[in-house]
């Protein structure tokens, strides 16, 4: 029998802190998990069973990662902070399923590593992630094709906000695209401060990306669909057509992204934001097979 959970709540949580002299670092967004609804509902929103091998992405003093042991078959625990290694090794002790691993998760090839722990097939991610790489830490995910079936994370309202809005919301950017291109958001639970130790500044959400078998739209050219949605939202108050002409990554004249952006029925001075993912596919394709 695995062993139940210990910690979770703030009492234990203060324990093993005071335990181990614990001082909190501000630079890797350490805030703690103190409250045992939110882990149950994390868990059971990630749909883990006892086949699954789940990846853990800064697992802090261990707290969600005995709640992840009791469910999955395997759970591997990226924490970048040393300091921390010796009390996962004391409150993860008894879970014999939990592998360890003491390194900055942006560094690490992730794709090699469920190969390895998993034999190339998909691992569910689940994490209370650092906020300060939040984006980089879910693109990589996605862009380096790390075998998975879905992300289920906590992380900062308004970055879950951004990820499921639609075009013409004013938090609908860059980073809705691209989620929205290789998965399915759903917003599983808004999180208030309290639960967390310390508290963060911002409100937080759980988000459940359900990785698609194939991304949303099909383009020729995917890096040229992404360099041309980065240029539509970096100059967001321009008109598209200016928007993609200012911008450094792409190389079109002014007439051939007129006649592009002419295809898509919505005028020549429609803003980038106005546009859905199948339109930005449809500019990329276009632009794609008529440069001169
Ligand atoms: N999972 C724990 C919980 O819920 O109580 C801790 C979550 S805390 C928000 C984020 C954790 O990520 C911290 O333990 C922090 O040290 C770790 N972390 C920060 N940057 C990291 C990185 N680049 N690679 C791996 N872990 C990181």
């Amino acid at each position: 029998m695995m062993k139940e959970p210990t910690l979770g709540n703030p009492k234990n949580t203060i324990e093993i802190l005071q335990k181990y002299q614990f001082s909190f670092q501000k630079k890797y967004g350490q805030n703690f998990l103190i409250d045992t609804h939110v882990l149950e509902k994390i868990i059971s929103s990630a749909q883990i069973t006892e086949e699954d091998v789940v990846l853990e992405i800064g697992p802090g003093i261990g707290t969600m990662t005995q709640y992840l042991a009791c469910a999955a078959k395997k759970v591997i625990a990226v924490e970048i902070d040393r300091s921390l290694i010796p009390i996962l090794e004391d409150t993860l002790g008894e879970y014999k399923n939990v592998r360890i691993i003491n390194e900055d998760v942006l560094k690490l090839d992730l794709a090699k590593l469920a190969l390895e722990e998993n034999e190339g097939r998909p691992i569910k991610v689940v994490a209370n992630l650092p906020y300060y790489i939040t984006t980089p830490i879910i693109m990589g995910l996605f862009e380096k094709h790390v075998p998975l079936e879905s992300i289920t994370v906590m992380i900062q309202k308004e970055v879950a906000d951004r990820m499921q809005v639609g075009p013409g919301t004013k938090d609908y950017g860059a980073l809705s695209l691209a989620v929205q291109y290789y998965a399915i958001p759903y917003i599983v639970a808004n999180v208030p401060p309290n639960c967390f130790m310390p508290r963060p500044a911002v409100s937080s959400a759980v988000i459940r990306l359900t990785k698609r078998k194939e991304p949303a739209v099909l383009v020729e050219d995917e890096s040229l669909m992404f360099r041309l949605i980065r240029a539509s939202f970096n100059q967001r108050r321009k008109t598209l057509v200016n928007g993609l002409k200012n911008s450094a990554e792409l190389d079109f004249s002014k007439e051939e992204i007129q006649n592009a952006v002419e295809t898509l029925g919505k005028g020549v001075n429609v803003r980038g934001e106005m546009l859905s993912l199948e339109e930005f596919a449809t500019l990329a394709n276009y632009l794609k097979r008529h440069k001169e």
